[in-house]
C-alpha cells in the first residue's frame, strides 16, 4: 500500500515512510493511493475476532512494510485488558471497547477505557508503539513537541511515557487546565516526559510549537516531531472499532448500523468515512458539532468558512473547540472525486482564511452517497442529555458523547441500530457534570487522589527562544 498527498503533488510513500511525517511537502494530506475492500467473506470470519485480531486483519491492509509478525505483536501490546481497564461494572474490559446498549436499538460504544479517558488514547497507544519501533530500526531518536489545552497532551504523554529514542515536551497554558487534567499530566514521573507550563494561552502555546517548527535548522538538528491529529497512522487506527462496533452492534452482515460521532478535527469521523468506503454496513454517519458549528454548517449548506481564533468560543466540550478542521481535507479530497488539482485550489481560499463553497455542484451532492447526515449540539441540550441519560439508564455520559447522543436520537431511524461513539468519560469534566447532575461524576478505579500526587513541571515563559533552549538543554 503506497500513500498519496490529496494536493496531488507528492512522490507516493510507504506507511513507515510517511509514519513520522507531518502534512505532504505539496501541503496536502496523506491518504491510501486506494482503499482496501473487505470481502463479503472477511466480514464474516472477521465478526468473533477479538480486538487486537481484529486490528491486526484492518490493519495489514494498510500497513504492508512492517512484517506481519513484528506488527501482530505491536498491536497485541496495545489492546490490552491491563490498559483498556476502566470499563463500566459489569462490562467486559477485554473487549477493550465495549458496546453498551442504553436500549435496544440505541447503544454507546465504550472508546474511553484508556488511560487518560477520552478515545485518542485508542489511536496515540498505537502510536507511540509503531514510533519506537520504527526509530529502533531505523537508528533515530525524535522530540515530539506539541500544545494542549488538556486531552491531546496527556494521550500522548500516556503513549510515549518509557519509549525508547523518545522524548516529549508538551507546551500547557500556565493554569489553565482543569485539576484534574494538570494532574494526570504533571503527575508522570518518566524522564523522558517533559510538562512546559507555559505564562500565556493555549494559542500561545500553539504560536510557538509553530515558529520551533518553523526553524528548520533547528528541527532537523533536534529531530523535532509532532502527534497531531493530521498523522495517518491516528485515523487508520481509528477505522478498527468501527469494525468493532458494527459486529457488536449487529447479528448478521446483513444489517446496517448509523453512527454518530462527536467531531472536531474530523480525524474520528474520517476513520468512520473509510470504514465506510471498505465496505462496512453503515447507513449514517452522523456528524455531531458543538457552538463551534463550521462543519455542521458545511453539511448544511455546501459553504465550508473556517473561524477566526477570535470567532472561536470556549464551551462545556472543549475538545471540539475548533475553528478549522485539520483532517477535513481526507473527505473532501474522496467528495471531489480524488482531485488533487481541486483540493489545491479549494485549500489555496483556505490557507488564505476564506471560505469555499461547493453548493449547487456534483461535489457535494455526494455527501449523500457517503452516508454523512450533520448536527449541532450547544450548552443546553448538553445539559439534557446528560440529565435524560442518567434519568432514564442510570449512566453519566460526558459533555462531548451528549452531544453525540443529542445530534444522533434527532436523526434516528428506527428501523437501523444507532450507535454513539463514546469519546471520553463524565469524570474529565466535573464542572458541567456537577451543573447537570447536581453531583460529581464518579472517578474510575486508581484515580481517586490524583491530584495528590506530587506534580513535575517547568514554567517559563511565552517565548520560542526560552523553549528552544529547554530542548537544547534536555536532548541527550
Ligand atoms: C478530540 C476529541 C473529539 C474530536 O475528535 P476529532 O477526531 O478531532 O473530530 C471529541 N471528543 C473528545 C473528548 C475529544 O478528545
Amino acid at each position: 500500500m503506497r500513500y498519496i498527498s490529496t494536493r496531488g503533488n507528492s512522490p507516493a510513500r510507504s506507511f513507515t515512510e510517511i509514519l513520522l511525517a507531518g502534512l505532504a511537502p505539496d501541503g496536502g494530506l496523506y491518504l491510501p493511493e486506494h482503499y482496501p475492500k473487505v470481502s463479503p467473506g472477511e466480514l464474516e470470519a472477521w465478526r468473533h475476532l477479538t480486538y487486537p485480531e481484529l486490528a491486526f486483519k484492518v490493519l495489514e491492509k494498510f500497513i504492508t512494510d512492517i512484517p506481519a509478525h513484528d506488527l501482530k505483536t505491536l498491536i497485541d501490546r496495545t489492546y490490552t485488558a491491563e490498559i483498556y481497564c476502566n470499563a463500566r461494572a459489569g462490562d467486559d474490559a477485554g473487549q477493550i471497547t465495549p458496546l453498551y446498549w442504553l436500549e435496544p436499538g440505541l447503544g454507546i460504544l465504550e472508546l474511553s477505557n484508556g488511560p487518560t479517558l477520552a478515545f485518542k488514547d485508542m489511536a496515540m497507544q498505537l502510536l507511540g508503539n509503531l514510533f519506537e519501533y520504527v526509530l529502533e530500526k531505523n537508528g533515530e531518536e525524535l522530540n515530539i513537541l506539541g500544545a494542549t489545552s488538556g486531552d491531546t497532551g496527556s494521550s500522548a504523554e500516556y503513549a510515549m511515557r518509557g519509549k525508547r529514542g523518545i522524548r516529549v515536551f508538551m507546551l500547557s497554558p500556565h493554569g489553565k487546565m482543569s485539576r484534574f487534567q494538570t494532574a494526570q499530566m504533571f503527575s508522570l514521573a518518566d524522564p523522558n516526559i517533559h510538562n512546559i507550563a507555559v505564562k500565556g494561552v493555549f494559542d500561545d502555546c500553539q504560536d510557538i510549537v509553530k515558529s520551533v517548527s518553523n526553524d528548520h535548522a533547528f528541527k532537523s538538528k533536534y529531530k523535532i516531531g509532532t502527534v497531531n491529529s493530521i498523522n495517518w497512522a491516528r485515523v487508520a487506527a481509528q477505522i478498527v472499532y468501527y469494525f468493532k462496533g458494527y459486529f457488536a452492534a449487529t447479528e448478521s452482515n446483513e444489517q446496517q448500523v448509523s453512527f454518530s460521532v462527536p467531531s472536531g478535527n474530523f480525524g474520528n469521523i474520517c476513520a468512520g468515512h473509510i470504514a465506510r468506503m471498505m465496505g462496512l454496513p453503515i447507513r449514517q454517519l452522523i456528524l455531531a458539532t458543538n457552538e463551534n458549528d463550521v462543519l455542521d454548517e458545511f453539511f448544511m449548506t455546501g459553504v465550508y468558512r473556517p473561524r477566526s481564533n477570535a470567532e472561536t468560543r470556549s464551551t462545556s466540550s472543549p475538545s471540539m473547540d475548533i475553528s478549522k478542521a485539520s483532517n477535513f481535507e481526507r473527505f473532501v479530497f474522496d467528495l471531489v472525486g480524488r482531485d488533487g488539482t481541486k483540493v489545491q485550489e479549494l485549500w489555496g481560499k483556505v490557507d488564505a482564511g476564506a471560505a469555499f463553497d461547493l453548493s449547487g455542484t456534483a461535489h457535494y451532492s455526494r455527501i449523500k452517497d457517503f452516508g454523512f447526515v450533520s448536527g449541532k449540539s450547544v450548552h443546553t441540550d448538553r445539559i439534557k442529555t446528560i440529565r435524560e441519560v442518567w434519568q432514564k439508564h442510570a449512566i453519566m455520559v460526558d459533555t462531548h458523547t451528549a452531544d453525540g447522543l443529542t445530534v444522533g436520537l434527532a436523526h434516528r431511524d428506527p428501523d437501523v441500530p444507532l450507535v454513539c461513539l463514546e469519546t471520553a468519560l463524565a469524570a474529565k469534566f466535573d464542572e458541567t457534570i456537577l451543573e447537570a447532575l447536581g453531583r460529581e461524576p464518579e472517578r474510575p478505579a486508581g484515580l481517586e487522589g490524583i491530584e495528590l500526587l506530587p506534580q513535575r513541571f517547568t514554567v517559563l515563559t511565552a517565548d520560542a527562544n526560552a523553549i528552544k533552549d529547554f530542548i537544547a538543554n534536555h536532548s541527550h
